[in-house]
């Protein structure tokens, strides 16, 4: 081993015993070689291997629109489960500082899907209600984006798709409900800018899809060159 390897390790062990770091689901005290959740929690997660998959349900949710060639989501969102309490923990507890492993972890993923272009332009996090910002203090989608465009070595597009009606809560509304209540909700700004690019569309919980599906509709105008559809996390119940 290299000296500096050697000191880095030694360093880092050193650390965990005077500051130890917890695991951020359970509390366990993680050993120098985990980061952010310990092991058993780790292998609890549910990864969909959707980005080894160009057929499957997250691409079929989406694939009536020209533009899109691929769709994904990193985990299966459970209630009860790691995903579904770090996802909470990020929304509502406001935890800004998860959207970095979380993005890190989906950066890794899509870098090495062979369905995902090597070259995306930008990423466009789904946006929030101006109104809703301002309570949560950041957009969870656009923090995620912001990790994952380190990864990727892209931009994120904050600007293009705004969000001009404000909508009630989607949770607990029927499929047609929810198609109502996000209609028109959304609009761009400067279609210019992302004609004949190449983007990923990103969101925290893929449910039913409507939010996406409106988005979708509003980012075609713009004559796009491709989509991707990413999400965290896929809370449907019909998988593979
Ligand atoms: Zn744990």
């Amino acid at each position: 081993m290299p000296w500096l390897q050697l000191f880095k390790t030694v360093g880092k062990a050193v650390i965990d015993f005077v500051f130890p770091r917890q695991c951020s689901y359970c509390g366990t005290v993680l050993t120098s070689q985990e980061e952010v959740w310990c092991t058993r929690c780790r292998l609890s997660i549910k990864y969909t291997n959707y980005f080894r998959m160009p057929l499957n349900p997250v691409y079929y949710m989406f694939s009536m629109f020209k533009d899109v060639i691929f769709g994904g989501a990193l985990w299966f969102y459970d209630r009860r489960s790691l995903v579904a309490n770090l996802i909470h923990e990020l929304k509502f507890l406001r935890r800004k500082e998860l959207a970095e492993p979380i993005g890190k972890e989906l950066g890794e993923e899509l870098a090495e899907s062979p369905y995902v272009p090597k070259d995306i332009d930008t990423i466009i996090p789904v946006p929030l209600h101006p109104k809703r910002l301002k309570w949560r203090g950041f957009n969870q989608a656009e923090e995620v984006a912001r990790h994952l465009a380190l990864v990727l070595n892209t931009t994120v597009n904050t600007q293009v798709l705004k969000r001009i009606q404000e909508t009630e809560a989607q949770s607990g509304k029927s499929l047609h409900d929810r198609w109502i209540n996000i209609s028109g909700a959304f609009a761009l700004t400067d279609p210019e800018s992302i004609r004949g690019k190449k983007i990923i569309l990103l969101d925290d919980v893929l449910t039913t899809g409507t939010t996406l599906s409106h988005c979708l509709r509003v980012i075609e105008q713009a004559n796009p060159e491709s989509v991707c559809v990413v999400t965290v996390a896929f809370a449907n119940k019909a998988r593979f």
